[in-house]
């Protein structure tokens, strides 16, 4: 038994932080929260020094095998890179202090059993498999002027072919096989590309993409399953016909309108901004070889992304916390609270990353909060984030605790 005493906790939602508090980790749990010192002669006891205590955060949107930011030149490296790839990027997340992340395209079963099975030090994974694409859409990676013979031979038998990160996949019956096939190997979710997006080069970055037969098909699927699907749509359009088809999330929103932004408030659809992504690239994705197709498509994105969360926030829309960092541009991940602050309160920002993320991805109430019964996933802070947002985005270095599943993963305190 592990106790935090003398600890004040933001238990993932609420603006009043629990004074004095002991909470008490048995079995990968918190098993519970007191008032009174807890007098077990066995127990560790942890002196948090009136340090603040909080979930484990959660980053919504990651791809753990995108290790260049050239999708063209990523699809032919062999399996072994992404999984090495991973190994180290999912570490350096856990030591920032995200004990879980939700995988939203390339992820596999797997890297899942890696980390279940600690051949890694890593975050806990939620994964969809690969991400849903039409032929010709975000992530059909290949450009324009590729070609090969088997191109010619998928279109004509009609089967669906795939990279690493996603399936290319046309029609009602296919895009159903795929889904169930996918849930199949444990995918918790659905990610599909809804419009086009900036790092594939052959697709408008407007461009609506499945039909609405498909994207029914998809919602239909994943409701049979108990589970969600989720779309990557930027232009505003292609947001609000995802919506208008009960798809339950959206990944980018970029370029939302206010109207829009009411009606995914309405109908409970949340959006999963990813800022650290789009300004990464800006600053450094030009050297990093990001092609000049994807460099023009940023563009369209770049100076309005902050200003539209704007449209979130008035909505009152469920907006998860992610970053979509690829490359060498994952050690921004922090740079995400930094970049929404002007539009998000640091409680705000706070829920977004945990409590928000935790419903996002399907687990409320197990990760995320600071209630018994959930899995023991805790940091410390050496400070108050609610008054410094910043000391959750110091890459770690503001973090006495990271604990994940009741086993300390970094403890400064004992
Ligand atoms: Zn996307
Ligand atoms: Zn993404």
């Amino acid at each position: 038994m592990i106790v935090f005493t003398n600890a004040r906790i933001f238990d993932g939602s609420s603006k009043d932080l629990a004074e004095g508090k002991s909470v008490v980790i048995a079995d990968g749990k918190i098993a519970d929260i007191s008032d009174a010192p807890v007098d077990d002669p066995a127990a560790t006891i942890i002196d948090c020094g009136g340090r603040v205590l909080m979930p484990g955060m959660i980053d919504a949107h990651i791809h753990a095998y995108f290790q260049d930011v050239n999708m063209n030149r990523l699809q032919r490296l062999p399996a072994t890179m992404y999984a090495h790839h991973a190994a180290n990027i999912l570490h350096d997340m856990l030591d920032r202090g995200f004990t879980s992340v939700r995988d939203t395209g390339g992820a596999d079963f797997g890297l899942w059993l890696a980390i279940d099975q600690r051949l890694i030090t890593a975050p806990r994974l939620y994964y969809c498999e690969k991400a849903l694409s039409q032929t010709g859409g975000h992530i059909d990676m290949r450009h324009h002027l590729d070609y090969s013979p088997q191109d010619n031979e998928a279109v004509m038998c009609g089967c669906c072919f795939t990279n690493p990160l996603g399936v290319i996949v046309d029609g009602v019956d296919a895009v159903r096989r795929v889904i169930r096939e996918q849930l199949r190997r444990g995918a918790s979710f659905i990610k599909f590309c809804g419009s086009g997006g900036v790092s594939s080069v052959s697709d408008p970055l407007d461009g609506i993409q499945f039909s609405r037969d498909e994207v029914r098909a998809i919602v239909e699927e994943v409701e049979n399953h108990h589970v969600y699907c989720t779309a990557h749509v930027h232009p505003d359009q292609g947001i609000k016909r995802v919506i208008e088809l009960g798809v339950h999330g959206v990944e980018h929103g970029t370029l939302i309108e206010a109207d829009t932004a009411n009606m995914a408030a309405d109908k409970g659809t949340f959006i999963v901004p990813t800022l650290a992504v789009i300004f990464g690239m800006a600053d450094e994705g030009e050297e990093m070889g990001l092609p000049a197709e994807s460099l023009a498509k940023l563009e369209l994105i770049a100076d309005q992304a902050i200003d539209r969360l704007n449209h979130m926030k008035r909505a009152g829309v469920r907006v998860g916390f992610g970053t979509d960092l690829i490359g060498a541009l994952h050690p921004r991940q922090c740079t995400e609270f930094a970049l929404r602050s002007s539009v998000f309160s640091n409680l705000e920002l706070l829920n977004q990353v945990t409590g928000m993320n935790a419903d996002i991805v399907g687990q409320k109430d197990k990760i995320g909060v600071i209630k018994p019964g959930a899995l023991a996933d805790i940091l410390v802070v050496d400070g108050n984030p609610m008054e410094d947002i910043d000391l959750l985005a110091r890459d770690g270095a503001g973090l006495s605790v990271i604990m994940k599943d009741g086993e300390f993963h970094k403890n400064l305190l004992s």
